[in-house]
């Protein structure tokens, strides 16, 4: 974003910045960055939660069946949605500057409006530029890391065979209610819950798991032994949450 802060500089046609911008956007060095940063956070996350795991599979029983799991996993179905969650986070990283001065514009339009000559309009598009960009890049980072540690964390499950997660939050002020409402229980990955809807809000974002949507940092911790739950639990199944005794649960799971 700096570099391009350095093109537009002196332009005094707002429809030229947004050409700079578009040319940016497109141009080979941006899109190489935009692979590069995406595989980083990636392969970042990868090493991390490898590291949780192999440490959750020295504590279990099922220690040595996970360890080797781990070992294959990047040959199989794992390598493909890491290579997938890489292609996905490059194209958003990819699209940001003209996102970003698609917003400024729009911002700029509703603001000012008449009257106002083209090189102040260009002006203060440079001016908005970087701030909107970072506030873009950094709700992007957000979002896709927790994104994609439950993208991982699913794909794992799925080698193992392992069908249900604990839903996790941070555990602070800034949970959101409905992910408050969801905080241990017990979710299938192939049913995800709709948490806004299950605690009554008008305003949904349809099913998902956790960190699936913006600035949400819950994430989900994979169900590998049912001693470690504390039963009667609460479980999210046929479209609403039922408090289950162990038994119950088992005729389900
Ligand atoms: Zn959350």
């Amino acid at each position: 974003m700096k570099h391009l802060d350095g093109l537009l500089d002196g332009l005094e046609d707002s429809a030229e910045v947004t050409r700079v911008i578009r040319r940016f956007a497109e141009s080979k060095m941006f899109a190489s960055y935009a692979r590069a940063s995406a595989t980083k956070m990636v392969t970042s996350l990868f090493t991390d939660a490898g590291r949780t795991w192999r440490q959750a599979a020295r504590k279990n029983s099922q220690g040595r069946r996970i360890y080797e799991a781990l070992q294959r996993e990047l040959n199989g179905r794992l390598g493909l949605d890491v290579r997938m969650q890489i292609e996905r986070n490059a194209a958003l990283i990819k699209s940001l500057p003209l996102d970003a001065a698609k917003q400024v514009n729009e911002k700029i339009l509703s603001d000012t409006l008449k009257g106002i000559r083209a090189s102040s309009v260009a002006e203060q598009i440079r001016k908005m530029f970087p701030g909107v960009a970072a506030t873009k890049a950094s709700l992007i980072a957000r979002t896709e890391t927790s994104k994609t540690a439950t993208a991982l964390t699913e794909a794992r499950c799925q080698a193992l065979g392992l069908d249900w997660y604990v839903w996790r939050t941070s555990e602070d002020q800034r949970v959101r209610d409905s992910h408050n409402l969801m905080s241990i229980v017990l979710c299938r990955w192939s049913d995800p819950p709709n948490p806004e809807a299950l605690d009554g809000e008008s305003r949904t974002f349809g099913h998902y798991h956790p960190g699936g949507i913006f600035n949400c940092r819950c994430y989900a911790e994979p169900v590998i032994d049912l001693d470690l739950i504390t039963w009667p639990a609460k479980v999210y199944y046929g479209g609403r949450l039922q408090r289950m005794s162990r038994k119950q649960f088992e005729q389900i799971a």
